[in-house]
């Protein structure tokens, strides 16, 4: 099969002819899309409601005097909009998902079946326990399988996501340091140069002082500059393991020796335990406090925009402190504790309710289905698939590092120096191969920094194609004029280059009405 042709238009002297910019803003079938607000016309309406009748208002000052603003569209219309939002939305079930530090992966039907049970999906938080033994036995077995596959004595189940876990996990360790009087000379946390931004964010909104840890030429935690940076003002070490740069921390064990012997904790970041689920066991190495991402190790669609989970593992020197509620089981079936309880020190609650049960559900079915052995064989595959992007792309890309990675293949910008090709405008020509970007300078400690995660679910067809398109781009970049190519891609995309800097600074978030029928126009 010859591939080197691509897919091309054939229409005669279409070089000579000016790029294509439709008078519809739709690319060929794909329908450029306004907000609703700007679709809608005053009194139109796509379903017969009888008027309501006259009623005194009670509302007083509070009553609206405006008009409520809603869009006033038919039905089809309504129809279109939300369809083609839908369509836009490239995820998972899309095509191949490279952004690494991300992990979205494989989401079963299975687990979005298994969350629509009406007992899982169609009960509210307030209803009396005993209308909700089955939800109640789901967490506390879904926290039985979180225990047992980290090897961890305790579980929080709340948080709502990865940073939310952070902060459970730190709120406890800064307990436990109270619990202890050292709230007022353990003021330092230690993170890694390549760490999550999350990581530092956490730290600082404790009110601890951030203090970087360099990392070493293979990209890891520099062992001897950590050493020196112990003391008695040290509170905890947040690392990532496998790291940031996609490799496994090799001293963790004495990193987590030397912090416990200074008197401090070890937080782990566990964002990328889908690299080692089923093979470590994150107790065996000494963490204290682990976040498990439910919506990247456990299948739940991230990339759709759901939302996420974070349950964070606790060692036994902080399971006391961990959050309320949280479920038990005793003669009377399964309950939530709200209150303090026994020798538990809970720090309070993180959110309101229990966490989210959706979340718990598709991690749930993920396991059952996977069972011990394919959970581990994901994990397996993960590092496998990354390591064949990375064979066979680090003749013409560069690797940030010698040697096997993890999960995710990271790859500095070495390659495109003298092309004028930025690790960028790189990414943007993928845009046009109908590619979404892999993650982009980050980690910060890698130059244009490059972070592809390919996840176990690909098929070895499916990377050939994804690796044969970066070679391909990587060899336009060393051609004649490449500057000139990559500097305007992506062409084929609705939009072009967006003013990035300007929308996260000046983002417009509120629709507004335009001025008089004439300026909409
Ligand atoms: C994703 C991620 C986080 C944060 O998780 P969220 O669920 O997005 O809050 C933290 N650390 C690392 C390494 C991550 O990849």
């Amino acid at each position: 099969m010859d591939k080197s042709q691509g897919r091309t238009s054939t229409a005669a002297g279409e070089a000579a002819l000016p790029p294509v910019v439709t008078k519809s803003g739709h690319r060929a079938l794909d329908q450029s899309e306004p907000l609703i607000f700007e679709q809608g016309v005053p009194g139109r309406i796509g379903v017969d409601v009888a008027p309501a009748p006259k009623v005194a208002s009670k509302l007083g000052a509070f009553a609206r005097k405006g008009e409520v603003g809603l869009p006033c569209l038919s039905e089809p219309q309504v129809v279109r909009h939300f369809t083609r939002l839908s369509q836009k939305n490239y995820g998972i079930d899309s095509g191949l998902f490279p952004l690494g530090s991300c992990t979205m992966k494989h989401n079963p039907r299975l687990n979005e079946k298994m969350a629509r049970l009406p007992g899982f999906a169609d009960i509210h938080p307030l209803q009396p326990v005993k209308t909700v033994q089955g939800a109640l036995e789901l967490i506390d077995r879904l926290a039985h399988w979180l225990k047992t596959l980290t090897g961890m004595p305790a579980v929080a189940m709340s948080p709502a996501a990865g940073a939310h876990g952070e902060l459970c996990g730190m709120v406890a360790i800064w307990s436990a340091i109270a619990a202890k009087g050292e709230s007022a000379t353990r003021k330092r946390v230690l993170v890694p140069e390549s760490a999550h931004g999350t990581n530092p964010a956490t730290a600082a909104l404790l009110g601890y002082q951030v203090d970087p840890i360099p990392a070493t030429a293979d990209g890891r935690v520099d062992l001897a500059a950590f050493e020196k940076k112990l003391g008695p003002d040290v509170a905890a070490i947040m690392l990532t393991n496998p790291n940031t740069c996609g490799l496994f921390e090799r001293d963790i064990r004495k990193i987590a020796d030397l912090i416990h012997k200074a008197g401090g904790y070890f937080y782990c970041d566990g964002a990328n335990y889908n690299a080692i689920a089923g093979r470590v066991r994150p107790a065996d190495l000494g963490v204290d406090a682990m976040h498990i991402n439910l919506h990247k190790t456990f299948s739940t669609p991230h990339g759709g925009g759901g939302p996420g989970s974070g349950p964070v593992v606790l060692s036994e020197a902080l399971a006391a402190y961990a959050p309320l509620p949280y479920v038990v089981h005793g003669k009377d079936g399964f309950r939530l504790v709200e209150t303090k309880e026994g020798a538990a020190q809970p720090f309070g609650r993180l959110k309101a309710f229990n966490g989210q049960m959706g979340m718990f559900v598709r991690a749930m079915a993920y396991m059952l289905s996977h069972g011990a052995d394919g959970i581990r064989q994901a994990s397996e595959d993960a590092v496998l698939n990354a390591n064949y992007v990375q064979a066979r792309l680090k003749d013409v890309m560069t690797p940030a590092f010698g040697g096997t990675c993890m999960h995710e293949a990271l790859f500095d910008d070495r390659f495109l120096e003298g092309t004028g090709v930025s690790t960028l405008d790189f990414a943007k020509a993928m845009i046009d191969e109908g590619y979404h970007p892999m993650t982009m300078y980050f980690p910060l400690v890698v130059h244009g920094a490059m972070l592809v995660e390919p996840t176990e679910s690909e098929s070895r067809e499916s990377l050939d194609t994804f690796i044969d398109t970066l070679r391909h781009l990587a060899a336009e970049t060393k051609k004649p004029g490449a500057a000139d190519f990559f500097h305007a891609a992506p062409r084929l995309a609705p939009r072009r280059r967006l003013d990035e800097t300007r929308a996260a600074r000046a983002p417009v978030l509120r629709w507004k009405p335009p001025a008089t029928k004439q300026a909409a126009e």
